[in-house]
């Protein structure tokens, strides 16, 4: 079937946006907010069901611009104080937000993410952007080079093609765009999997501990995250996929077996039981090495996404669509129909770097938060980053002496 680009003025935008999680929720707010036509299509119903569910207290920076900071809780989402990481000889101190400069940042959040999400795609509805969902984009259309816009299906099979002068591939891990395009590369020694689920029943701490993630180390290669939720807790595995049958044969032997190998978890689940089914990620570590084009960009994790170990998920893809936001408003000012957006994530892409080396240490056997805590500097370095805060010099300085003690590693091995 021939579909011409349709010419009707509500099917054609300055922006259409692929997919309705947090980067094109964000993204299409904060352009609509600008004054431009925006159209968002995501495929799937909402709310729906989605990983990732503790947040870095710098997203609250987004939540504000984009204006539903408040709302998070009225919504009465569980608020996170701080992270604290448990290894097989005992736990570290825990690290709480507060001890960042900035007030905003001293606490944040761990959501539903079916309800987070849902409240950020009808809040960009709010602010104007036209949304669709169970509308599923299909193709990307091109001429030459430039992307022109994007045919759309929906549930009742009817379609169409909607044109932009710019799409924005928010599509996750799918990365509609991405996928032909980015060029994206698996991160070497970070090839892991996921297997997690939601716990009714489980013993939490109390006082401001009583949201906070919880890290539980086996060993180099697996650990566990533990994110308390509004009415359960959310409970998952990560380990190297060479490892995973090593903990059992299917989802809920693994699940269980690496429970079981975690005294100081077992502890907390006595009167715990499942709710709903256990889940599979995997190969979630990856990143696009091209970032946009004439008439295209991705953001989320489309353009990456480096490890679940110190939740900064949200934040990076929240922080790649306000960038996204501001250099395709910019663009949209030019005469050209399809701008070039090509080196738009720059910014994005330094923040990147900066975590990778914190996650590539997590994954060494002598590594130890209360050794690089020991020097002051360091450990306000590592409060920095673990709250979402790539720039100041403690941040920078750890990050630094985390990549000395790799380059020493190697020296040595040479
Ligand atoms: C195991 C695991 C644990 C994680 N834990 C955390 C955590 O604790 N904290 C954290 O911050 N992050 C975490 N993350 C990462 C987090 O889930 C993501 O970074 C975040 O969801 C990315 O948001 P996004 O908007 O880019 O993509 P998504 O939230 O995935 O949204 C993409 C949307 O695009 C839609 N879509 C896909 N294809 C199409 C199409 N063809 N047409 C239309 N729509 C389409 C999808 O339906 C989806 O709704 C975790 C990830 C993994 C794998």
């Amino acid at each position: 079937m021939m579909l011409s680009p349709v010419t009707d003025p509500n099917r054609s935008f300055d922006v259409v946006v692929i997919g309705g999680g947090p980067a094109g929720a964000t993204a299409a707010t904060l352009l609509a907010k600008a004054g431009h036509r925006v159209g968002l299509f995501e495929r799937q119903s909402f709310p729906r069901f989605h990983v990732g569910e503790s947040l870095v207290p710098a997203v609250n920076l987004a939540l504000e611009k984009i204006g539903v900071l408040e709302r998070m809780d009225e919504i009465g989402f569980t608020q996170k104080h701080g992270v604290q990481f448990i290894s097989p000889k005992g736990p570290s101190r825990p690290f709480y937000f507060s001890e960042v400069r900035d007030e905003r940042m001293h606490y944040t959040w761990q959501v539903l993410r079916s309800d987070f999400d849902r409240m950020m795609l009808d809040h960009a509805a709010e602010c104007g952007v036209h949304v669709e969902t169970d509308a599923s984009v299909v193709e990307v259309c091109s001429e030459g080079d430039a992307v022109t816009g994007a045919r759309v299906r929906r549930l009742d099979e009817s379609e169409d093609v909607v044109s932009a002068r710019i799409v924005l591939d928010a599509s996750g891990q799918q990365g509609v765009v991405a996928r032909e395009r980015s060029k994206q590369q698996l991160i070497p020694g970070l090839e892991n999997t996921a297997v997690y689920a939601h716990y009714q029943g489980v013993k939490l701490d109390t006082g401001i501990d009583a949201g906070s993630t919880l890290i539980y180390r086996l060993d180099a290669k697996s650990w566990i995250w533990f994110i308390p939720l509004m009415g359960g807790v959310s409970i998952g595995l990560v380990t190297s996929a060479r490892e995973i049958l090593h903990f059992g044969q299917n989802r809920d032997e693994i699940l269980q077996s690496a429970i079981d190998q975690c005294p100081a978890l077992l502890e907390r689940m006595a009167n715990a039981t499942v709710i709903g089914e256990v889940r599979v990620a995997r190969d979630f570590s990856y990143r696009a090495t091209v970032d946009g084009g004439a008439g295209w960009a991705v953001i989320g994790d489309a353009l990456g996404f480096i490890d679940p170990v110190y939740s900064t998920g949200l934040l990076l893809s929240v922080r790649s669509a306000e960038v996204a936001a501001l250099e395709v408003a910019c663009a949209l000012a030019s005469d050209q129909q399809h701008p070039d957006m090509r080196g738009f994530s720059a910014e994005w892409q330094v923040a990147f770097d900066r975590f990778l080396p914190l996650v590539r240490a997590f994954y060494t056997d002598d590594f130890r938060f209360g050794e690089l805590s020991k020097h002051e500097s360091h450990r306000q370095g590592l409060v920095d980053l673990l709250t979402g805060i790539v720039d100041t010099d403690e941040a920078i300085g750890v990050v630094a002496k985390i990549q000395q003690m790799f380059d020493g590693e190697a020296a040595s091995k040479n």
